[in-house]
């Protein structure tokens, strides 16, 4: 099984699409391809409460490929691009300074990935973009039908951001209140600082909303708390959305990131987990969200590790193609 469609130039040359993968432009070609899994950007920071520059995250993530055309997952054995059929499909069509119309516009795209039985691989963005992209993944797979894993040091379920419905700090609850995911199979990961206040707790309780924060991965052990966390989500659904917010992992790991955190995750505990939920699951949809390029170090290093995220869920998702294509 090989991809006919690998990258042909080193990362460094040309136009820097995810992992010099090919650029396709219309939902027509992108049909035309098969595709196994797709890149597409949500470049929208109007969600954002503190520092903004998440709309260029899409851009510095895909700068970050640095890796030549054959590339080999060393853990899992397997290159990803030759197992499976990938492509960039560019960014959704947002429109600055109109939050609700870019969150259609990314719904749409994240919509006809979906259709095709393909897996979107979404580069935010704020975490607002998990609202329309969950949202089209359960449009199309049934409301209720997927769980969520989310990684991240904040809940984002308050009611409202300073009196705003949609914003970064709201999505998991409007996602809930829609009805696209029930309250009981939305698991949180890596939870810990100031906020949220008690009283938004309370509501994720009535949800039924299962939550894991850092002092439980510290008591627990990262293993144990990462089997409860995919149990809790898979009762009842057979397909799991992922959406990391790389301010799960400490600052020191991802400085460049809106609402940094102290005492998170390291990206080698980060990488692990993502292989680990998209090995274990049958996984319909990533979101890497809240990298803000202009807080980067010059190592970008922020930018490298959300890159790695999705290589990690490409990687997963090879292993499992093969096993299906051997069975
Ligand atoms: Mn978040
Ligand atoms: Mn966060």
């Amino acid at each position: 099984m090989v991809h006919d469609r690998m990258p042909t130039e080193p990362a460094f040359a040309g136009i820097p699409t995810f992992l010099k993968l090919p650029y396709v432009q219309t939902l027509e070609a992108l049909q035309a391809e098969t595709p196994d899994a797709v890149v597409l950007g949500a470049p929208i920071d109007m969600g954002t409460t503190n520092r903004p520059g998440a709309r260029f995250g899409p851009r510095a993530i895909r700068a970050a490929s640095n890796l030549g055309r054959s590339i080999r997952h060393l853990g899992l054995e397997v290159e990803p691009l030759r197992v499976l059929r990938v492509f960039d499909y560019g960014d959704a069509s947002v429109l600055p300074q109109d939050l609700q119309r870019s969150h259609e516009a990314v719904r749409a795209k994240v919509e006809e990935v979906v259709r095709l039985g393909a897996v979107p691989l979404v580069l935010g963005g704020d975490h607002s973009i998990t609202l329309p992209s969950a949202q089209a993944v359960a449009a199309v797979l049934g409301q209720g039908n997927v769980g969520v894993v989310h990684f991240d040091a904040h809940a984002d379920t308050a009611s409202d951001d300073w009196g705003s419905p949609i914003s970064h700090g709201t999505p998991m609850r409007r996602l809930i209140e829609s009805g696209a995911v029930r309250g009981s199979n939305f698991v949180q990961v890596g939870l810990r600082g100031y906020w949220p206040p008690a009283d938004v707790f309370d509501w994720m309780g009535e949800q039924g909303m299962r939550w894991h924060t850092m002092y439980e991965i510290d008591e627990r052990g990262f293993d144990a708390v990462l089997d409860t966390a995919i149990a809790e989500a898979l009762e009842g659904p057979s397909a799991v959305y992922l959406s990391v917010d790389v301010d799960v992992l400490d600052p020191a790991y991802a400085p460049a990131t809106g609402t940094p955190e102290p005492g998170g995750l390291t990206a080698r505990e980060l990488l692990r987990a993502v292989r680990k939920v998209a090995l274990a699951t049958h996984l319909v949809g990533l979101d890497i969200v809240e990298v803000a390029p202009p807080y980067d170090g010059p190592g970008a290093i922020t930018a490298e590790v959300a890159h790695r995220v999705v290589l990690e869920v490409l990687s997963a998702l090879a292993v499992k193609k093969l096993a299906r294509s051997e069975a």
